[in-house]
């Protein structure tokens, strides 16, 4: 069973009995759920979507925008992905949309238990890639590597110091063991040592933290290594 414990759901949703029986669902399995009436609500009360897992939107919403254009809209800034909620009528002329963009779909009616088990199975396969994670005033891309700050500052990170960072945020809120660290990053044929480890986290630190020598994100935890924390 994956962690759910941190993972957000955004869940959009017009019928309110469905709304409300997916995330008393979801919300029992742990997950957080963030849900909406409307598409254009969602744009206008969202302010990030750093923080969300994963996206459950109905097509057919009220308003000027349905599920899919809602999904076009934000894939421009966030990447999680998506699973549609459908009528079988409106099905047939959707597909060409939804492979265009979709992760997922299920069709009206369904079973709660269906949708749950889609779920998972979206959060486990999703492409490390894909991820892009905001650490301190920086938007960190882990495909390209590239850190932007809100002030403007671009910061490029070789490979080794993208693999340090995507395992650190594939475990945000953990501790990660040093060893962990080295055996991610570095093969058993070179021969690192902790202080390596020590010297990329030093280095992340003056980029990241406001104050390297307070670290507010990469934070020592003595006797178990390091970890990213959350925001
Ligand atoms: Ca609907």
């Amino acid at each position: 069973m994956a962690d759910s414990t941190n993972t957000t759901i955004l869940l959009v949703e017009d019928e309110p009995f469905l709304r409300k029986g997916i995330r008393l669902n979801l919300e029992a399995e742990g997950y957080r759920v963030i849900d909406y009436e409307r598409a254009d609500e969602v744009l206008q009360k969202q302010n990030s979507f750093s923080e969300i897992s994963l996206g459950i939107f109905d097509i057919m919403l009220p308003g000027e925008l349905d599920g899919l254009e809602l999904c076009r809209r934000i894939r421009s800034r966030s990447d999680f992905p998506v699973i549609f909620l459908t009528a079988r009528s409106a099905l047939d002329d959707k597909l060409e949309a939804f492979q265009a963009g979709a992760d997922d779909y299920l069709t009206k009616p369904f079973e709660l238990e269906e949708l749950l088990v889609r779920v998972q199975a979206r959060l486990r396969n999703r492409p490390v890639g894909l991820v892009s994670e905001t650490i301190g005033s920086y938007r960190l891309d882990l495909d390209s590597g590239i850190a932007t700050s809100s002030t403007g500052d671009v910061v490029r990170f070789n490979d080794r110091e993208k693999q340090i960072l995507t395992l650190l945020v594939q475990n945000r809120g953990r501790p990660v063991h040093r060893s962990d660290i080295l055996d991610h990053a570095w093969s058993s044929a070179e021969s690192p040592t902790n202080r390596t480890v020590d010297n990329y986290i030093v280095k992340f630190r003056k980029i990241f933290e406001e104050d390297p020598a307070n670290p507010r994100w990469f934070i020592t935890r003595h006797g178990q290594g390091y970890e990213l924390a959350r925001p």
